[in-house]
C-alpha cells in the first residue's frame, strides 16, 4: 500500500448572467462563474488534484475545453469520471482537503449540502471531504468580487 498527493488550482472570472455553482451546488447569488463548464472551481480543482496524485494528468487532459460535448457541463460529471478511473486503476480516495476563496458569498452554511453532494459523486463518506472557506480580505481581483477561485489537496492510497 502506497499513499499520494496530488494538489489543484482553479480561477474562474464572476460574471452576471451566470449561475454561482460551487461544489456542484447552486447558490443564490448576482453573478457566476464564466467559463465552458458550469465553472465549479471546487469541482475543477478537486479533479487536478485527483489526477495529480494518480498521474493522470490535469483536467483539460480528460475534457478538453473545445469539445463542445463539455460545453455548460455539470463539473459534477467530471468528478464522477475521476472517481470510476481512480477507482479502475487500484487508487482510494482517503482524504479531501479544500479551500474556496471568494468575497460573496459565505460558503459555510453551504458546506454540509456540498460535502454530500461531492461523496456522492466520487463514491466515498462525507467525512472524507473537508471543506474551507475564505475571503481575499479585498484584496485583488477575487477580493473585488470578480473572481473565484480554489485549492484542493487530495490524498489517495494505491492497493
Ligand atoms: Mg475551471
Amino acid at each position: 500500500m502506497s499513499t499520494r498527493c496530488g494538489i489543484g488550482y482553479d480561477l474562474h472570472r464572476l460574471e452576471s448572467g451566470r449561475k454561482l455553482i460551487v461544489g456542484g451546488l447552486e447558490l443564490a447569488f448576482d453573478k457566476g462563474p464564466a467559463g465552458h463548464s458550469d465553472g465549479d472551481v471546487l469541482a475543477h480543482a478537486l479533479c487536478d488534484a485527483l489526477f495529480g496524485a494518480a498521474g493522470l494528468g490535469d483536467i483539460g487532459t480528460h475534457f478538453p475545453d473545445h469539445d463542445p460535448q463539455w460545453k455548460d457541463a455539470n463539473s459534477l460529471i467530471f468528478l464522477e469520471h475521476a472517481g470510476k478511473l481512480l477507482d479502475e486503476r487500484g487508487f482510494a480516495i482517503e482524504h479531501v482537503d479544500a479551500v474556496v476563496i471568494l468575497e460573496k458569498p459565505k460558503l459555510g452554511p453551504h458546506f454540509p449540502a456540498m460535502r454530500e453532494i461531492i461523496a456522492t459523486a466520487l463514491e466515498v463518506a462525507a467525512d472524507k471531504i473537508h471543506l474551507k472557506a475564505k475571503t481575499n480580505e479585498g484584496v485583488d481581483a477575487i477580493g473585488r468580487g470578480e473572481a473565484i477561485a480554489a485549492w484542493v489537496v487530495a490524498t489517495l492510497s494505491h492497493r
